[in-house]
């Protein structure tokens, strides 16, 4: 089979090599669709450190078919040959403190597809005995369904803020994430979201998801216009999937006794200093952190599939890209660049 393999940074490759088999409690999938994730093109350029025994297999959203069962896998896993299936992007260990209480997205040994698991980006792949497999619904599409990670991200990321009906959220940026949160938030019961964003067609698409105003990052001065909004207040919750700078200017929009989620904080060379005290201690901020999509008490993967296959959530519009697994280079710089209006980049093996 053809896989693209992580050699180290920035060395990335489309190789033929062997197609795994399923050992007992696995499953191997014939892949459908993979997803560029906000997170492969950091992986790509070695931020992130892949294993050093041997080359990975990319990718940590993908969709595909269930083709052959180890040992005990279908019992185990609750699935059959032939459900269509995807899993979520962490395996984990079941042992240690945070596994046993049911907060697997935190796990002291995670084993994460695409960095220490082959991912997706493969003719097959293999989900291991610890991972968690969820089937697929007929109204899925492939290209939806390798959304769906991020789709559960962002409703853990708005559900940690605690938004409460009617109150004032800014989603800050956030690339395809921000797009999804959007929908969340307004689902959720927002009164006001506001979608702040530095590309024009992303605001856009955030408007006919649901934003009730769209700022432009580039032009707009988006704290003066939240603080408008909001008779001078400032918003309840920021949430926010990006870099540095944006904890300093979400601090800036909120009001006293507001929370700010921090889903990424990627380092920033000129981010500003942060006066903590007087944002923290002043005006009783919130900050509050959030790693993936919340372990098994959040359950918030099953309800990410239930939106949409609802329709509720919407994915196709935010899945603008469809291009060949063996061109993963131009989807790299298609999603990096962000050109022909790429919002979210699937690729097909
Ligand atoms: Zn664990």
């Amino acid at each position: 089979m053809h896989a693209v393999l992580t050699y180290g940074p920035g060395d990335m490759r489309y190789e033929e090599i062997e197609t795994p088999k399923p050992g007992p409690g696995e499953v191997l999938v014939k892949v459908a669709r993979v997803g560029m994730g906000i997170n492969d093109p950091t992986i790509a350029e070695g931020h992130w450190p892949t294993r050093s025994d041997r080359p990975t297999v990319a990718g940590h959203e993908f969709a595909g078919v269930a083709v052959a069962l180890g040992k005990g896998a279908e019992r185990h896993h609750g699935i059959a040959s032939g459900d269509r299936v995807l899993a979520e992007q962490v395996a984990f260990c079941r042992a240690c403190f945070y596994c046993r209480r049911g907060w697997y997205h935190l796990c002291e040994r995670p084993q994460l597809f695409g960095l220490n698991l082959d991912g997706g980006w493969a003719d097959y792949m293999i989900f291991p005995e610890n991972s968690i497999v969820h089937r697929l619904p007929a109204e899925i599409s492939d290209g939806a369904a390798i959304a769906l990670e991020s789709t559960s991200c962002g409703i853990y990321t708005v559900e940690r803020g605690g938004l409460r009906m009617g109150e004032t959220v800014v989603v800050l940026g956030g690339g395809f994430l921000g797009l999804i949160m959007v929908q969340v938030c307004t689902i959720m019961g927002a009164g006001l979201v506001v979608y702040c964003e530095d590309d024009d067609h992303r605001l856009q698409v955030g408007s006919s998801l649901g934003a009730h105003v769209t700022l432009s990052l580039r032009r707009d001065d988006v704290v003066a216009e939240v603080r408008r909004l909001t008779g001078g207040l400032g918003c309840d919750l920021v949430v926010d999937h990006g870099q540095t700078e944006a904890i300093e200017l979400g601090s800036r929009m909120l009001r006293k006794r507001g929370r700010f989620v921090v889903g990424a904080a990627y380092a920033s060379t000129n981010a500003p200093k942060i006066e903590f005290g007087a944002i923290c201690n002043q005006n009783e901020l919130t900050f509050i952190g959030r790693t993936m999509s919340g372990g098994a008490d959040a359950a918030c993967f099953a309800r990410a599939i239930e939106y949409v296959r609802r329709g509720a959530i919407k994915l196709d519009p935010v899945v603008t890209h469809n291009l060949p697994l063996a061109d993963f280079q131009r989807a790299l710089d298609i999603s990096r660049r962000r050109i022909e209006h790429a919002i979210k980049v699937s690729m097909t093996p």
